[in-house]
This record gives structure tokens, sequence and C-alpha cells, in this order.
């Protein structure tokens, strides 16, 4: 079985009874905090467990950020109109991409095809994926990675890849209270890559600055976990070098998957006009204006900073 970080929440039976006891809670007693652990005794998982199922469940928006709340889809129902009506609207590159892309989405926000099948899909050549697909990936629309298939430590060569559906929006820098949290943030991040062992202080202090840099570029602490291989238990001749390594391998900005944008209901939170620096409070992403696109003070302005792929 492939590694659950891996696998859809979906095709992970933890993952569909622990979002399944959460909307049970939802429907019985919304008002009541569930705890990990009364959560983890109701599906018959030790705490631990219990989290990183949750965790798993919100990397891939199926539940909100409080980790508690269900969020509509739900689970084990595809999401299929949804991710082709967005494929439908993206602004791609160029006409052949796009019919790329809608074919890609009638698989799903994620899946797994090879180049062959996408062709008969879309119902162009292999050659024409062959070409669009770095246009696609270029316009940050699609994430592939590769399968390989690997025995007693062999390379035996590759699956057919796996595949993300991304926004091409970059999420916003942080900003105001948190900025100034991320290098605390930063610190639990690092407490939890497993492998990280065995360090100076002045090397921690330098990797919770680096994994504290991320966080303010937008990254979220899921995505970075991933990222660091956190869960792995495996022996870094030298931690820091490692991590810094494995950093640097990620873009500025952290891309959000198209799913995500679509089914995301964020949770309000306070922020200021950028203009009139009123206090607001919104549930949209990034950078708000106290009223929503436009300035109540100055009446109108400039929407904020657009996205190179306007999302229609
Ligand atoms: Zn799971
Ligand atoms: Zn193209
Ligand atoms: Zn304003």
């Amino acid at each position: 079985m492939a590694p659950h970080r891996d696998i859809s929440p979906d095709d992970c039976p933890n993952c569909r009874k622990v979002y399944g006891a959460l909307e049970e809670h939802q429907t019985a007693d919304p008002e009541t905090w569930l705890t990990t652990e009364t959560l983890g005794r109701v599906v018959g998982l030790k705490k631990r467990a219990t989290q990183d199922h949750l965790a798993h469940l919100f990397a891939h928006s199926r539940i909100d950020a409080d980790r508690r709340t269900p969020l509509g889809g739900g689970i084990g129902q595809p999401l299929l109109p949804g991710a082709q009506d967005w494929a439908s609207k993206v602004v791609a590159p160029d006409p052949t991409c796009a019919k790329c892309l809608v074919a890609l989405a009638g698989i799903g926000w994620e899946g797994q095809v090879s180049m062959e099948e996408l062709a008969k899909i879309a119902g162009v050549g292999l050659r024409t994926i062959e070409r669009h697909r770095p246009h696609l990936v270029r316009a940050d629309l699609v994430h592939f990675r590769a399968v390989p298939v690997r025995k007693d430590g062999k390379n035996l060569g590759r699956k057919a890849d796996r595949f993300t559906l991304m926004s091409g929006l970059t999420a916003p820098r942080l900003e105001g209270a948190a900025w100034d949290e991320a290098p605390a943030r930063a610190e639990s991040v690092v407490d939890r890559v497993r492998w990280f062992v065995g360090v100076t202080d002045d090397e921690r202090d330098l990797a919770v600055k680096s994994v504290a840099w991320c966080l303010r570029n937008g990254w979220p602490e899921e995505a970075l976990l991933r990222a660091l291989d956190s869960s792995e238990n495996r022996q870094a001749y030298r931690p820091n070098g490692y991590l810094s390594k494995l950093l640097r391998k990620l873009p500025t900005s952290y891309v959000v998957p198209a799913r995500q944008v679509v089914t995301q209901r964020t949770a309000p939170r306070m922020t200021e006009c950028r203009i009139c620096r009123t206090a607001v409070k919104t549930t949209l992403p990034g950078r708000v204006l106290c009223g929503g696109l436009v300035c109540l003070e100055v009446g109108s302005d400039q929407p904020p900073a657009a996205p190179v792929f306007r999302i229609a």
C-alpha cells in the first residue's frame, strides 16, 4: 500500500472514519469542542494517529483549518463536476492546453494517468501532450509527480505520473500578527520533523529561521512538513544541511491547489484594509479592502494584485 501521504483521504479507511465522526459530531453537538483524544476513542485510534488523519483531511481540503469542521463535498463523493467546471473556466496558456486540462479534470482534482491515456481522453496525439504538458506546469495549473517502481533498492522504471490540479494562484505573504507568529510556528514545524535531531542550538535556530521565512512567504505548515519528509525516521548525516537542501528545492511562493481555491471556506479573520487601514473581518484569502474588493473610503480601487492567469 502506498504511504498515507500519497493516497487520497477517500482511499484511507481511517480518514473516512475520522471524517464521519466529525460529521456526526457536527450534527449532534456542534457547540462542544471535540478533543483529539475523544475523537480518537470514537474511531478507535490513538491520539497521534488521529492527528495524522486530521492533518491529511485538512491537507486535502476535506476539513477546515480548525481541523474539526467538515467541508462541503464530503468524502467518498468525487468532486468531478467541480473540477471540470473549474478547468473549463481557467484561462489556459493555449486552446490545446485548455483541452488537456479539462481532460485531466475529468479524472479528478488529483489522480494518476499515463501520457498515453491522457492523449486518448483529450483526443489529441501523444506528441501534442508532450509538447503542452510543460506549458501547464509552467503556468502552475498542474503539478506532476513521477511514481518510480523500486524493488530491493533498485529502480525499475516508472509508473504513470500522479498529478494535482493547481490554481495558478500563489498564497499571499503573511502580514501583521501572522507575520509575528511565524517564528513560533516554525519552531513547532521543526519539532515535528522526526529526523531533525542531534543538532546544536545554533543549527536549530538557523532551521527555525529558514522555516519561518517559508511560512512568511505563504507556505502552509502541512505543505512544509510534507516537503521535509517529516514523518520519516531517516538518519541524516548532517540534519541541518539536509534540511536546508530540502527547503532550497521549494519555490519561493506556495501555489495553492485548485481544489482548495474552489472548496475552501477559510475561517473569518481580522485584518486591515490596505488603503484606509480600517479593521475588517474577512473570509477572503490574501490582502483585502474594507469593502471586499473596494475601499469604501476611497470608493473604488484596483483589485488586489492580479494573478498571472485569471480565473474567470
Ligand atoms: Zn488517513
Ligand atoms: Zn500549451
Ligand atoms: Zn478601506
